[in-house]
């Protein structure tokens, strides 16, 4: 089945009559805050983080004093724009997901702008993230229910920040929720992904969580 999801560019999507596994990108398959630190470093600012967000928590390194928003939007830009030069695959998402490919139809969901796109499409193929990807700004509970409509087949959806856990869970309940993020300073300071979320640990834990979930699903 080719489908279209709206307000979004994506791959050719061809779902098999078999499990489903949407997948966040940035902290999930792709470090983000760790080589966004280097990133700001080699700029002249570097990041300290008290609260679970950038802005606010970037300073420069030349006075200390804190990085004003629009510069750390403008470095932000920059970076996603250079993101193949920076960004690096988390630890074993690409294993695990090649294994998890095997019994289940992976989709990356990723909230980039769509401009973005080609970079990214690029960095994940050549870290062997042969999945079709999504790129919009839309909420992604409703991109989830697009996909997965009234499927029978178990739906894994794997992020690391609550606003989007709860729009999938929302709009497609029976969802398995994970909460996965790679940096371990921001895990620390991350808000609990909310009720009905599993969270992992790590990659080899949440593999472990959605093989169980499809043993429980196939009975
Ligand atoms: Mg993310």
């Amino acid at each position: 089945m080719t489908m279209l999801i709206p307000d979004a560019e994506h791959d050719d999507l061809h779902l098999g009559e078999r499990p489903l596994i949407v997948c966040d990108i940035d902290e999930v398959v792709l470090e983000f805050v760790t080589p966004f630190e280097a990133y700001l470093d080699q700029n002249g600012h570097e990041l300290r983080p008290t609260s679970f967000r950038l802005h606010g928590n970037i300073f420069s390194r030349a006075d200390g004093s804190e990085t004003p928003g629009e510069t750390v939007s403008a470095m932000l830009e920059a970076f996603f724009q250079a993101q193949d030069e920076w960004q690096t695959p988390v630890t074993e998402a690409a294993d695990c997901l090649a294994r998890l490919s095997a019994q289940a139809d992976i989709v990356f969901l990723t909230a980039m702008p769509p401009r973005h796109r080609e970079q990214r499409r690029t960095l994940l193929s050549r870290h062997g993230f042969d999945y079709p990807m999504i790129a919009t700004e839309s909420p992604k509970g409703p991109a989830v229910q697009t996909l997965h409509g009234a499927r029978a087949q178990p739906v894994v959806f794997i992020d690391d920040i609550f606003v989007n856990l709860q729009s999938v869970r929302k709009h497609v309940p029976e969802t398995l929720l994970v909460n996965l993020m790679a940096n371990e300073n921001f895990r620390t300071l991350a808000p609990h992904p909310g009720e009905g979320v599993a969270i992992a640990r790590d990659w080899p834990h949440a593999e472990a969580l959605i093989t169980a979930h499809f043993d429980k699903a196939a009975g």
